[in-house]
């Protein structure tokens, strides 16, 4: 699969986001079209989950995302109307790195296992180390082996 790009304006915000969220995984949208590229952060409401219900929801916002739905409506209502695509949904793995987890995979297919809900959508994983940003990692589904592959990623 040839390389992914990112906005290097776009880039920055999702890092600075994962950075100031750390220790919790933060999460979110790239939204755009063309040069269009915009970045739509989402509540991660995990940590709220959790206290409300801990058997249901065991892990908390350090090693889980769940983003808020309202949030969520809102931005594929808002490509909707702009006609735009969903680039990118990203989050963060505070001290863990970059790679696309069974639970990342079940989350992107959560309507059919088989496939992503976004099969044209890129996942971008940011690494956070004590806070500072360590390493992104792009990843795209692969329609022929049906698995998440990772993508070489560039910042322009
Ligand atoms: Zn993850």
């Amino acid at each position: 699969m040839k390389n992914a790009t990112i906005g290097r304006a776009s880039f920055e915000a999702i890092v600075a986001q994962a950075e100031r969220e750390f220790p919790n995984e933060c999460c979110g949208f790239i939204i755009g079209d063309g040069p269009t590229e915009e970045v739509r952060p989402i509540t991660n409401i995990q940590n709220q989950k959790h206290a409300e219900n801990p058997a249901a929801f065991s892990r908390d916002a350090r090693t889980a995302f769940l983003m808020d739905p309202k949030e969520h409506l809102a931005v594929l209502n808002e490509i909707d109307r702009r006609k735009l695509k969903l680039l990118v949904v990203y989050h963060s793995h505070p001290d863990h790195d970059a790679y696309f987890s069974a639970t990342d995979r079940a989350q992107a297919c959560s309507f059919d296992p088989t496939e992503p809900d976004y099969p044209d959508t890129l996942y971008v994983v940011i690494s956070v180390r004590g806070g500072k940003f360590a390493r992104a990692a792009a990843f795209g589904w692969d329609a022929g082996t049906k698995e998440f592959a990772e993508i070489g990623l560039d910042v322009s």
